[in-house]
């Protein structure tokens, strides 16, 4: 198994796991962009937003509201946070397994770099 993420949902590599259900595993990117920095992991390997269809529209919502539930438990539903889906080199995406990255606890600057 080559994919990087893939070794992770497995338990190969190691990481910092802070949520973990049947569809996902959500875990702590290993360089935060800001204090909060959690990359949600689906355990099926898609490798990018390109690669979503209509089967996954449920996943997909999941991995959304699991999104929105960590940074509540952390305080930040009000305070605000920030949800990004890199797709292809171009806009960012290194890892291309389908990760959706949830970033709180600082200020967010509109439009992104
Ligand atoms: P992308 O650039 O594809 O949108 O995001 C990939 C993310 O994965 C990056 O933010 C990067 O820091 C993170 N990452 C890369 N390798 C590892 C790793 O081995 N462990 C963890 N926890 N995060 C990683
Ligand atoms: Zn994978």
């Amino acid at each position: 198994m080559s994919c990087l993420f893939c070794r992770i949902v497995s338990g190969e590599i190691a990481a910092t796991k802070v949520h973990e259900d049947e569809r996902m595993v959500p875990f702590a990117d290993v360089n935060p962009q800001a204090p909060m920095h959690v990359l949600i992991v689906p355990r099926e390997h898609i490798a990018s937003l390109n690669d979503v269809t209509e089967a996954h529209d449920e996943l997909v919502g999941a991995m959304l509201r699991r999104a929105a539930a960590l940074a509540r438990e952390r305080g930040y539903a009000d305070r605000g946070f920030r949800t990004v889906f890199n797709c292809q080199a171009g806009a960012g995406q290194t890892v291309f397994h389908l990760h959706l990255h949830v970033l709180a606890g600082r200020t967010f600057n509109w439009p992104p770099g």
